[in-house]
């Protein structure tokens, strides 16, 4: 039985991770948390972290865990490079599973990303187009940014310098050097991801369409069952899956 903390509890992802949690006989609840809440005296009581919050929450939840010896789970995006360097700091201590998505679907996408993007070659245009509810904070998504980094990384691009976010005015031509990425907003859309592959006379769209939170809960308290075993580090959901 593994004792779980789930950090935002009140949050759509944190009521949907304690209502998937409570059907799994391997897991138990130990604390609910969220903003205002004493989470230090939460933490004793728990084997394992679950942080669905907000970016500039979580690199103090990710010290604090490594200060207690507790397996941490990170849902959370948005984070700044230096919130990414505490995190991966933390990690050199305890096993911490950082995943922008953790749902099956969008995993098998980030696989196939990279294949298409192998195959087919520097004569595509690459675009990234995800939707979200108007809730949403973060932008682009987590998930966005991951498949534009998987595109740079077999393209040989920079992410920083390469994506183009949105286009407006008089850009020019685009060029063969960038990635597109374009964020829309609107209702309760729990996640939609297109990778365009588009090339002159042909066009690839890989998409993924998320309907219920359920599936990101569910991988995530997975990837909770998954690190409990493995030694200090920093893994992603592609290391829970065995997708590498
Ligand atoms: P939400 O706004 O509904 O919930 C966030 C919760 O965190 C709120 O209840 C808020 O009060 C709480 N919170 C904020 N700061 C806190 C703090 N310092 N300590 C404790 N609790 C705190 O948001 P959401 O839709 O549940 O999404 C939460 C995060 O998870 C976002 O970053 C989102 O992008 C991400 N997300 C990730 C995945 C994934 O699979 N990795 C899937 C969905 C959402």
């Amino acid at each position: 039985m593994i004792r779980l903390l789930i950090n935002g509890s009140k949050g759509r992802m944190g009521r949907a991770l304690v209502a998937c949690a409570a059907e799994d006989p391997e897991l138990a609840i130990s604390a609910e948390v969220d903003e205002g809440d004493d989470f230090s005296a939460a933490l004793a009581g728990c084997d394992a972290v679950v942080d669905f919050t907000h970016a500039p929450a979580t690199a103090a939840v990710a010290e604090a865990c490594a200060a207690a010896g507790k397996t941490l789970v990170i849902g959370t995006t948005g984070h700044s490079d230096a919130d990414r360097a505490r995190i991966a700091t933390a990690a050199r201590a305890i096993p911490i599973v950082h995943a922008p998505n953790f749902s099956v679907g969008v995993n098998t996408l980030f696989w196939l990303t990279r294949k298409a993007a192998e195959i087919l070659g520097p004569d595509f245009d690459l675009e990234v187009v995800e939707m979200h509810h108007r809730l949403k904070k973060d932008s682009p998504s987590g998930t966005a940014r991951r498949l534009a980094e998987i595109l740079a990384d077999v393209r040989g691009f920079s992410y920083d310098a390469d994506v183009r976010h949105g286009r407006e005015g008089m850009p020019g031509e685009r060029t063969r050097a960038e990635i597109g990425m374009h964020a829309i907003r609107g209702g309760d859309v729990v996640g939609d991801h297109t990778v365009i592959f588009a090339n002159t006379g042909e066009r690839i769209e890989l998409v993924h369409k998320a309907s219920s939170r359920d599936t990101f809960a569910k991988g995530a308290l997975r990837a909770a069952k998954w690190a409990r075993a493995k030694p200090p580090g920093l893994y992603d959901m592609q290391d829970v899956l065995g997708l590498r």
